[in-house]
């Protein structure tokens, strides 16, 4: 969803890693902030409860629903999207302004609907990466493995997946996620090439 007016830096640069729950992308995008300092990610909101190894405004800032919806009201999003049925995520214009402020590059961890509306609105200054599972079976595997989710919660996330994964074509790159050290090494040329 679109949610205010386009009044950012046109200047900067942004890195978007999107791809259905499960795929490897925060993975990715973790070994990425290791390689080049002149990323900075970008700390979503979401109305989601923490997992146990998540820290609050790292991860994400953990808000209320309340606070969530205030924040749209107050045109605070870029974007936003209820990822989840009652759970909301979305990215703030503070952190972009924030990071692009240092001279940085943004870089995203975010659904495929949230990484495409990015791509379009930053279009010219934005590197759209679509994160491809080796399969559906392997990526409900994976999910399984996690533990975060069960029963419904599990359930959505899996036909969430299997929707998303036909939108890889939408992005700027398919980066298949068969090995994830292949993965992340193809990552780091990918984005180094965007950089440079
Ligand atoms: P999780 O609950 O597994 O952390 O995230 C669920 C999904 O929401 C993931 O695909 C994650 O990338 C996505 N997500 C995280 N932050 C944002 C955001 O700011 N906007 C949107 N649209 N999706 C997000």
């Amino acid at each position: 969803m679109n949610h205010e007016p386009s009044t950012m830096n046109p200047k900067g640069k942004l890195v978007i890693f999107s791809a259905p729950s499960g795929a490897g992308k925060t993975t990715i995008v973790k070994h990425l902030l290791t390689k080049f300092p002149e990323l900075e990610f970008s700390v979503s909101a979401t109305t989601r409860q923490p997992r146990t190894d998540e820290v609050n405004d790292k991860a994400y800032h953990f808000i209320s629903k309340e606070e969530f919806l205030h924040r749209i009201a107050k045109k605070q999003f870029v974007e936003f999207e209820e990822v989840y049925s009652g759970t909301f995520y979305g990215t703030l214009r503070s952190e972009i302004e924030r990071i692009w402020k240092k001279g940085k590059t943004v870089i995203f961890d975010i659904d495929v609907e949230g990484g495409l509306h990015l791509k379009r609105k930053y279009n010219g200054q934005a590197l759209a990466i679509f994160v491809q599972p080796p399969s559906l079976e392997v990526l409900k595997e994976r999910l399984i493995a996690r533990g975060a989710d069960n029963g419904e919660k599990l359930k959505e996330r899996f036909v969430k997946a299997e929707k998303e994964l036909n939108y890889a074509p939408k992005f700027d790159i398919i980066l298949k996620n068969h090995d994830l050290q292949t993965a992340c090494k193809e990552a780091e040329v990918l984005v180094r090439d965007f950089l440079s």
